[in-house]
């Protein structure tokens, strides 16, 4: 194993959030990552290298082992699963709620109630945890539109200030976990890459620290 360390980033909303936390722990590209195509980015400390990717894809690189470390949502970690990778902190940033949503002041009538998301893990198990017997339904996008369309009774999406659900005639109904951005580490690399790893993780824990205090 190169001692070269490899940290897979998340593209999109979670990247804007996540590299002033980075700057706060030293960490920083040294080109400009939204004006470029490229996808793997030097950083200004020799043996880390960043790379881009679709948010999704975090836990696979992490767990692959092509990744030592990887910066991910909650959601998508609890959609994934957990094998292969540690978590060993938890970057409180892009906080959201993972929720069960429906049209506004309907309630789902149907003994078996179909939820359309692009999270069917994770909904999968919430409504057995329930004891609701639901048809999982897997979208991509857009699941605010299924309701309306009579694809399906309720929704399993992000919520964040709602304003999303509201514009589409929806509202929140059941809390389904507490969502916010996490670092993942590799297993192996965890053992084999200790001496690299360790003042990574501490440096980015001091941030989440200090900017908790500011
Ligand atoms: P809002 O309208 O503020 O409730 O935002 C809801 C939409 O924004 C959801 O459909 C998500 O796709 C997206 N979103 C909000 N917060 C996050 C987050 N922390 N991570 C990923 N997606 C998010």
């Amino acid at each position: 194993m190169s001692k070269q360390l490899i940290l897979a980033l998340s593209k999109g909303r979670i990247l804007q959030e996540t590299l002033p936390l980075l700057a706060d722990a030293g960490i920083k590209p040294i080109e400009d990552l939204g004006s470029s195509r490229k996808l793997i980015f030097d950083s200004n400390l020799e043996h880390v290298k960043l790379v881009v990717i679709r948010a999704v894809d975090v836990p696979t690189y992490v767990q692959m082992g092509a990744a030592d470390l990887g910066i991910a949502g909650k959601d998508v970690l609890l959609e994934h699963g957990a094998e292969g990778f540690y978590e060993p902190l938890d970057l409180e940033i892009a906080r959201c709620r993972l929720m069960t949503a429906g049209p506004v002041g309907s309630r789902p009538t149907h003994a078996r109630r179909r939820v359309a998301t692009k999270f069917v893990n994770v909904a999968r198990r919430y409504y057995a945890e329930q004891g609701i017997q639901a048809e999982v339904v897997k979208l991509y996008g857009a699941m605010e539109l299924a309701p309306l369309m009579n694809l399906a009774d309720e929704i399993v999406d992000i919520v964040d200030t709602g304003n999303t659900l509201r514009a589409n005639g929806m509202e929140p109904r059941e809390m389904i976990d507490e969502i916010s951005t996490r670092l993942v580490v590799n297993k192996a690399a965890m053992t084999m890459k200790h001496r690299q790893l360790k003042p990574l993780i501490e440096r980015l824990q001091e941030a989440v620290v200090s900017r908790r205090a500011a």
